[in-house]
C-alpha cells in the first residue's frame, strides 16, 4: 500500500485561527482560549484515501508570526500551504497576499497554495466577502474554502484538496 508523507504549513496573520484548524483537523476538538504559543509546532495525522495512506506533518507557525524571517524553516520542503485569514478581519485578507507573494518569491516551485477564510460561523462580523476570495484564489490557481475550526466546517475538506493536489 502506498503511503505518502505530505509536509503542510499553516501561515496567516496572529488570531486567524490557524492552530485551531490544525487541532479541528488532528483532534477534532476546539478550545475557546487556546494559548496563543503552542509548544509543538509539528503534529502529524494519518489518512486513509482510496487505497493510500496519506501522513501529514502539519506545521504550525504558533505564535512566531511576527517573526517572517522564520517563516522560511515551515514553507521549505512543504508540498502544500494553508494560508488563513479571518472572514471577519479584512487586513488579514491582505496579509493572505503578501505571503502569496513571499511563496512564489522564495517558496518551493511546486507548493500547492490553499487560502482558508476562517471563522465563517461569524457571519454578522464578516468583513471579506466570499466571492472577493474565491477569485483572487482562482486568480492565482489555489484552492479556497472558508472554514469554521469551531464548529468544524470544511477543515477535513480542505485537507482532502491538499491531499488530491499534491
Ligand atoms: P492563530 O493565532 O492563527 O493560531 O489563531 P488561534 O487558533 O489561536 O485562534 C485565535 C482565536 O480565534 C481563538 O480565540 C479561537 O478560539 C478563535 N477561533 C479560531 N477559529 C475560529 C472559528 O472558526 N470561529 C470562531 N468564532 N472563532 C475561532
Ligand atoms: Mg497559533
Amino acid at each position: 500500500m502506498a503511503l505518502r508523507d505530505v509536509k503542510v504549513c499553516l501561515l496567516g496573520e496572529s488570531g486567524v485561527g490557524k492552530s485551531s484548524i490544525v487541532m479541528r483537523f488532528v483532534s477534532d476538538k476546539f478550545k475557546q482560549a487556546l494559548e496563543s504559543t503552542i509548544g509543538a509546532s509539528f503534529m502529524t495525522k494519518t489518512i486513509f484515501v482510496d487505497g493510500s495512506t496519506y501522513k501529514f506533518q502539519i506545521w504550525d507557525t504558533a505564535g512566531q508570526e511576527k517573526y517572517r524571517a522564520l517563516a522560511p524553516m515551515y514553507y521549505r520542503g512543504s508540498a502544500a500551504a494553508i494560508i488563513v485569514y479571518d472572514v471577519t478581519r479584512e487586513t488579514s485578507f491582505q496579509a493572505v497576499k503578501s505571503w502569496v507573494h513571499e511563496l512564489h518569491r522564495h517558496g518551493p516551485a511546486k507548493i500547492v497554495i490553499a487560502i482558508a477564510g476562517n471563522k465563517c460561523d461569524l457571519e454578522d462580523l464578516r468583513e471579506v466577502r466570499e466571492k472577493d476570495a474565491q477569485d483572487y484564489a482562482r486568480d492565482i490557481g489555489a484552492i479556497f474554502c472558508e472554514t469554521s475550526a469551531m464548529t468544524a466546517v470544511n477543515v477535513a475538506e480542505l485537507f482532502d484538496a491538499i491531499e488530491v493536489h499534491t
